[in-house]
């Protein structure tokens, strides 16, 4: 594997593959790799010719400075497991290289995708960074695939919008959550999740399972499920920041359980931010 830190040497690298029409995937990550990527990696590996992980803690994505100052960074270690996990590629660009001086060029998507749940808690500014930097990553190495993580199903949904208003040549797959053995949702922030606050964080998972306990249950209104779900995190002492049962595809609310809707809950455990979400009536 090689590490690559500017865009002209990785467009220079990936050319040959591209005349020879090679499928070439990216997977995008914030670094500090934990399973979640690297199952990402290794789904990208069985698919495709040329594996690209792009290393970029993007920081007009983040809207608390103190977020961005605290979140893990450990290239050494993301090379290992990059290369370990099949990647041919790691690009990890200085910010300079990808925000150079002068810098004015914003790509957003407006609207209830961008407006609801992270949208509302963290302001549309931070999807507004993510839509920019992926237009950039997707221009940068031109992948046949893409792919992301259901983890972050808004993110999901957003860069489908953003590729498919945008005509982006490129296929978006999307990968099932990976968790820990107690079920919390693995992400690079757990790191910062100690003694008690680890045990507490459980509290999302909970939600999530009581809903679709609820749902298998038979309940069938919203508000219900919905209640249910929130009970369920008060033993933990988390209180969400939203809990809420949308249409998957277009995150408006649903007042009633009518084929698949996502349970998206987010919460601060600590001074962790966390999210999670499931599908009632879907694969997981
Ligand atoms: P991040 O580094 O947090 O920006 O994440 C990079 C990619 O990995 C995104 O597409 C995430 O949705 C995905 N991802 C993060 N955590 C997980 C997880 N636990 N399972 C599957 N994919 C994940």
């Amino acid at each position: 594997m090689r590490v690559v830190r500017s865009i002209p040497e990785l467009r220079t690298a990936l050319r040959p593959s591209r005349r020879e029409e090679k499928q070439i995937g990216l997977v995008p990550t914030m670094g500090a790799l934990h399973e979640g990527h690297l199952s990402l990696i290794r789904r990208a590996r069985e698919e495709c010719d040329e594996v690209v992980v792009s290393l970029f803690v993007n920081p007009t994505q983040f809207n608390e400075a103190a977020d961005l100052a605290a979140y893990p960074r450990d290239e050494a270690a993301d090379a290992v497991a990059a290369s370990e996990n099949g990647a041919d590629y790691l690009f990890a660009p200085p910010v300079e290289a990808i925000y150079p001086e002068g810098f004015a060029t914003e790509v957003r998507i407006t609207g209830p995708l961008v407006d609801t749940l992270e949208g509302a808690e963290r302001g549309a500014s931070h999807f507004h960074g993510v839509t920019t930097v992926v237009t950039k990553l997707l221009n940068i190495v031109q992948p046949s695939i893409a792919y992301f993580g259901q983890k972050d199903a808004q993110q999901a949904l957003v860069i489908r919008k953003l590729v498919a208003d945008l005509d982006i040549p490129v296929r978006i797959e999307l990968a099932d959550t990976v968790r820990d053995d107690d079920g919390l949702a693995l992400s690079s922030r757990n790191v910062h999740l100690h003694g008690a606050d680890r045990e507490r964080a459980l509290a999302l998972k909970a939600a999530l399972d009581a809903a679709q306990a609820a749902h298998a249950d038979g309940v069938s209104d919203a508000t219900t499920v919905a209640t249910r779900a929130r009970d369920a995190m008060t033993p933990f002492d988390v209180e969400p920041e939203y809990l809420v049962l949308v249409d998957p595809n277009t995150l408006a609310p649903v007042a009633a359980i009518d084929g698949e809707v996502l349970v998206a809950v987010a919460a601060r455990v600590g001074e962790t931010r966390l999210i999670d979400n499931t599908i009632l009536n879907g694969r997981q």
